[in-house]
């Protein structure tokens, strides 16, 4: 039987994460990174957590393939994040030269698109998977915030 290892499978896995996020007071943001349909690392935003604003989910997840794989590149990883990833992320994506990256929502204010973050050559990009799932949780969090 042919397992569902696409890209909503993985997404969903980030999704996850999100939520994790979520309920420990973190902006919902989550992340994965896999190679061979495996996933390698899991991650999600500990900016509170560990009082570091370069605490993204991305970030985590960066450094936990890498010494998953024992290796810094991630040539044939692909990174599943709920969120667009802003430049610091997508900068350390580019050093990671990591083959794929495969976000849900769009960041229309501080996304590497909209501020022209240039990744590396290597590295393709597509985006909206699962969107709005990705999107709800971030209004949902952001409203309880402001109660
Ligand atoms: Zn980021």
């Amino acid at each position: 039987m042919l397992l569902p290892y696409d890209d909503t499978y993985f997404m969903k896995k980030a999704l996850q994460e999100a939520e994790y996020a979520f309920e420990a007071g973190e902006v919902p943001v989550g992340a994965v990174i896999v190679v061979q349909d495996r996933i390698i690392a899991r991650a999600h935003n500990l900016t509170e957590k560990l009082n570091d604003v370069t605490a993204h989910a991305e970030m985590q997840a960066i450094t936990s393939a890498a010494n998953f794989l024992g290796g810094k590149y991630l040539k044939d990883c692909t990174l599943y994040v709920t969120l667009e990833p802003c430049q610091m992320c997508a900068g350390a994506l580019y050093w990671s030269q990591i083959g794929k990256i495969v976000y849900g929502a769009t960041d229309e204010q501080r996304g590497c698109r909209v501020m022209g973050t240039t990744l590396h050559p290597r590295t393709k990009m597509i985006g909206g998977i699962l969107a709005d799932e990705a999107a709800s949780l971030l209004q949902q969090f952001f409203v309880e915030k402001r109660k």
